[in-house]
């Protein structure tokens, strides 16, 4: 009689044993599917003594697992992985689990499957919604349910469509290979610097074993080639390449650097996949046929079949934080996975994290260091423009100085960025006659217009409504004035001074696909476009060899938040904006609006002292023993009832427990006080860093009840602080 302990994809379950069949192959790490009830769940078998469980039963009343799937067993490292993930976020293992098995269908296995597609046929009856499906589906293609999601309509409207052959059915495979990158195909000249950094990769891919490096390169110094060799290292030794990018609109020019050096695409996993993609991308990669696989933070927890080299882009990047559900760091969790699965690793960066930099003092990562740039291309010239004495008319935003330059630039045929992080035409609205201000319902935060789509929206939870033409409070019409800039009114600005200007807005309302990503990238090249107005979308990534003036319409944005690494994130996006100026042979040309010249941000990126800014930031840092030289957690306590969230929050201050090194501040309201209609209290705990600040949370809400309909989170690390 053989049990198998099992951890059911179920975070409301712990682990549970199942009796094991004698013709079933079972052993740690199988994917199982194990009766639960009347119902089937997945499930993956665990070793029982790293997986406690306290709801052991006697062999006599074990249920028999209902099979076993035909895909290889999760193995060790990733195990431990999970493990680990789940212990230092504090979260159900099952949560994390369901991160390494991100397909359903694919558990399956199955060759084909039929998808769907509009054929340009218009049915002779048609009825609003089949208007509106057609309409929106466009060409696009998918399984029924994904084809009415996006159209907005019920599975029955499709299947009318169908029916009426306006929809035809297509087999697509699931099983043709994906194409093999070459290592060959077209290697690149390095210069002497990025060679001997790409030889110190090469060599630890070669050798294997743990090993952290932070590949530290200028923008522009030419980071991607010298990683790329690595992975050409690894595709020689046959192993798997993970490359985790910070977000899929990064995805488009990366693909197109590495087809130009691999000769193909790698495999892309990212939330816009459809599922037959997902899960032909999930089966390759279980498999080990996908050799080389580029994705988004999500990408991290697959189960690679024979894994060789993680490489973390852009690693400072604070979208490598998940904020909700399993609150994890990709960047921190990819250097366990590495640890675990004794591999290299490679952080790539032109302004590393702190807590990154001080690892490399610390002695635990290699420093690999690019300090200039390519090709021969210089360093572009930073220059701050004073808003104070150098002001823009009234009721405009870009100062006489920024607005010259844009003219001088686009006459002598380069092209402009001008970088402004806020969507939408105006971050807030008020009415004219009686001050009304128009608020989300749901959040605590102004309702932001936008124009192109004429709607304000919640950039919070998404809540959106048409712009009234009269206001809601006073009922006068036409009396709706926008307070401030977005890109939408940076756009507007440029149309009316340079009506010949060819400009476009880049953020993530414009920008939402890869494919989207790709036709700006295009035209770019092509040389359609003079100037691109852009939130932090635009900021790193990009090569635009024309592109020669940068600026920055308000620099002093970022540094309104006052939270722990405002200053180090306004230094991060303001020095990887600028390195987007210059990058070819032209000299490039930054300029920054600001109310505050002096402040130290602004001085350390005019004067080009990134070395000095960092040494006072990480001074500071290491004087108030905030991370990485002490820890935080953050608590946050939500409830749609004010009084609830309110009381649950002061009892769990009042329980926290007394430990030397570690402090307790709030509850207090959050700074985003009502979030998708919950209210929010938080409280903060700041511990030395030795503490186990994970087991004191674990006993001290352990030990606690609240209501149901209260959620308490704890997020360990935070980066968001509202
Ligand atoms: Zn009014
Ligand atoms: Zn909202």
């Amino acid at each position: 009689m053989k049990r198998a302990r099992v951890l059911l994809l179920n975070s409301a379950i712990g682990p549970l044993d199942y009796r094991v069949e004698r013709d079933q192959p079972v052993e740690p790490g199988s994917v199982v599917l194990a009766p639960l009830g009347p119902r089937q769940l997945t499930g993956v078998v665990w070793e029982p003594d790293h997986m406690p469980s306290d709801a052991e039963v006697g062999d006599n009343r074990l249920r028999p697992l209902a099979g076993v799937y035909d895909i290889p067993p999760l193995q060790a490292p990733l195990r431990r992985l999970i493990e680990w993930t789940a212990d230092y976020y504090l979260a159900p293992p099952a949560a994390v689990l369901r991160m390494a098995l991100a397909s359903a269908s694919a558990l399956d296995g199955g060759r084909t499957v039929i998808e769907y597609r509009p054929t340009g046929l218009i049915p002779d009856r048609m009825t609003p919604q089949r208007t509106q499906a057609l309409e929106r589906l466009g060409d696009r293609q998918g399984l029924i349910r994904e084809l009415a999601m996006i159209a907005g309509v019920s599975d029955g409207v499709i299947r009318g469509l169908v029916n009426a052959g306006a929809i035809e059915a297509i087999e697509v495979s699931i099983d043709d290979p994906f194409p093999y990158p070459d290592p060959d195909h077209a290697p690149p000249a390095l210069s002497a610097e990025q060679g001997a950094a790409a030889a110190a990769l090469v060599e630890a891919v070669g050798q294997g074993g743990f090993n952290t490096f932070l590949l530290d390169g200028v923008t522009g110094s030419g980071k991607t080639e010298v990683y790329f060799e690595a992975v050409a290292a690894a595709l020689r030794m046959g192993k798997q390449t993970l490359v985790l990018l910070p977000e899929i609109a990064l995805t488009e020019p990366f693909l197109r650097r590495f087809s130009a050096r691999f000769g193909c695409a790698p495999v892309a996993w990212h939330s816009d996949l459809r599922q037959t993609q997902r899960r032909h991308a999930w089966r390759a990669i279980v498999t080990g046929e996908a050799k080389v696989v580029v994705g988004a933070r999500s990408a991290l927890f697959l189960p690679y079949a024979n894994l060789g080299l993680i490489v973390v882009d852009e690693a400072h990047e604070a979208s490598f934080k998940q904020e909700d559900g399993v609150m994890y760091h990709a960047r921190d969790v990819a250097v366990m996975r590495a640890q675990f699965e004794r591999l290299p690793i490679v952080l790539a960066s032109a302004t590393p994290a702190i807590e990154t930099r001080a690892q490399v003092t610390a002695g635990r990562y290699a420093e690999l260091k690019l300090p200039t740039r390519h090709g021969g291309a210089q360093m572009p010239d930073i220059a701050a423009v004073d808003l104070l004495a150098d002001p823009p008319p009234r009721g405009r935003w870009l100062a006489p100085t920024l607005l010259a330059a844009v003219e001088e630039t686009i006459e002598r045929g380069e092209q402009v960025l001008l970088f402004l992080n806020r969507r939408g035409y105006a971050p807030l609205t008020l009415c004219r006659a009686c001050g009304h201000r128009f608020q989300c319902p749901n959040c605590t935060a102004w309702m932001v217009e936008h124009r192109l789509t004429s709607r304000l929206a919640c950039h919070h939870c998404g809540h959106v409504m048409p712009v009234p033409r009269r206001c809601p409070a006073c009922e006068t019409e036409d009396a709706l004035v926008a307070c401030g800039p977005g890109v939408e009114r940076i756009a507007d600005e440029i149309a009316a001074l340079l009506p010949d200007a060819r400009t476009v807005i880049v953020t993530s309302d414009t920008i939402w696909s890869p494919a989207r990503a790709a036709e700006f990238v295009g035209r770019m090249e092509d040389g359609e476009i003079d100037i691109v107005v852009g939130t932090q979308l635009v900021t790193k990534g990009y090569h635009f060899p024309e592109l020669t003036l940068v600026g920055v319409v308000d620099a002093d944005l970022g540094l309104t938040g006052g939270d722990l690494r405002a200053a180090e994130r306004s230094f991060q996006q303001i020095a990887q904006v600028a390195g987007r100026a210059g990058r070819g042979a032209k000299p490039g040309r930054v300029l920054i609006q600001t109310r505050e010249p002096n402040a130290p941000v602004i001085r350390a990126l005019v004067a080009g002292d990134a070395e000095g800014f960092y040494a006072a930031e990480t001074e500071a840092r290491r004087e108030a023993g905030m991370p990485p030289f002490g820890r935080l957690a953050a608590i946050i306590v939500s409830s749609e009832d004010l009084a609830e969230a309110a009381s649950t929050a002061r009892m769990i201050g009042r329980s926290a427990p007394s430990v030397e090194g570690m402090a307790v501040f709030g509850p207090a309201p959050a700074p985003l006080a009502m979030l998708r209609g919950r209210h929010r209290q938080r409280l903060l705990v700041h511990a030395r860093r030795q503490l186990d600040v994970q087991d004191v949370i674990r006993t001290w809400l352990g030990a606690l009840e609240w209501p149901r309909s209260v959620r308490v989170a704890v997020d360990v690390d935070p980066y968001s602080f509202v």
